[in-house]
């Protein structure tokens, strides 16, 4: 399976970002998206499977974490609602050094996300089957992560629930999302301000070839969460904070 516009558009794309990507990194990458493309047939993962369109909106997009931030070397990453493993596996693949947990709460994408993991030999992830609500709840996972990653799960207000509880004090969450974000910002301010989140940044980027826009909100944890939160699971999306 030797695709060279596949590796090429990526490793140029990459490039924009500021990351050389290897050429083992680049067999990884090729081999998940066969693997999505495949599943996708059965289990409906993602409405992206145009190369190009994979590779921008999904591998690269997930690569913009590591253009936002500096993700100290052997960093603890948490992944909430990772779907078909974005932002978590481009991540994983890319950082080796990086200990990522991923949580997701449909049982047929961790299925196939613990095929990735086993298909791809990534010792670095792990995947759990739950709820953010449930993992954020138990004591071996409250602020125990030094970043926590989030796109396309649920608005900011709902979001900071479920990711600011397993962050560590001085940790830092990043919330992906599209161009738009003025509006559920100001609706999180109460959220972030019980759950000890302060918005350091918004870093607006647009993808390579494509050139659509994304913001990444980065929130620093300045405060431990209250017990109390996240709430029972359902409670955060139906009455955010
Ligand atoms: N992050 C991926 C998937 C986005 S779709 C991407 O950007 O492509 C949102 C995913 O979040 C779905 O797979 C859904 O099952 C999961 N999800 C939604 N709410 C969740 C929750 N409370 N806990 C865990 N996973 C959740």
């Amino acid at each position: 399976m030797v695709n060279n516009l596949f590796k090429k558009t990526l490793i140029d794309g990459a490039a924009e970002l500021g990351i050389t990507l290897k050429p083992g990194q680049l067999v990884l990458f090729e081999k998940y998206y066969q693997m999505v493309i495949d599943t996708n047939k059965s289990v409906n993962l993602t409405a992206i499977t145009d190369e190009q369109e994979f590779i921008v909106k999904h591998l690269i997009d997930s690569l913009t974490c590591l253009y936002a931030i500096n993700i100290k070397k052997g960093a603890r990453v948490l992944d909430v609602g990772t779907g078909a493993g974005f932002p978590g596996i481009p991540l994983a693949v890319c950082r080796p050094d990086l200990l990522l947990t991923m949580v997701e709460a449909t049982k047929k994408k961790v299925r196939f996300l613990e095929e990735v993991i086993q298909g791809l030999a990534l010792r670095n992830v792990k995947i759990l089957h739950t709820r953010a609500e449930d993992f954020g709840r138990k004591k071996a996972y409250r602020e125990k992560y030094d970043v926590v990653v989030s796109r396309a799960v649920a608005p900011l207000a709902v979001l900071a629930e479920y990711c600011l509880p397993p962050l560590r004090t001085n940790g830092v969450f990043i919330s992906m999302k599209g161009p738009n974000t003025k509006e559920e910002v100001i609706a999180a301010q109460n959220a972030l301000a019980v759950l000890g989140g302060v918005i350091e940044d918004t870093i607006g980027i647009r993808l390579p070839y494509l050139g659509d826009e994304r913001k990444l909100i980065i929130i620093s944890k300045v405060r431990s969460s209250p017990d109390a939160f996240p709430r029972r699971a359902g409670i955060p999306a139906k009455k955010p904070l």
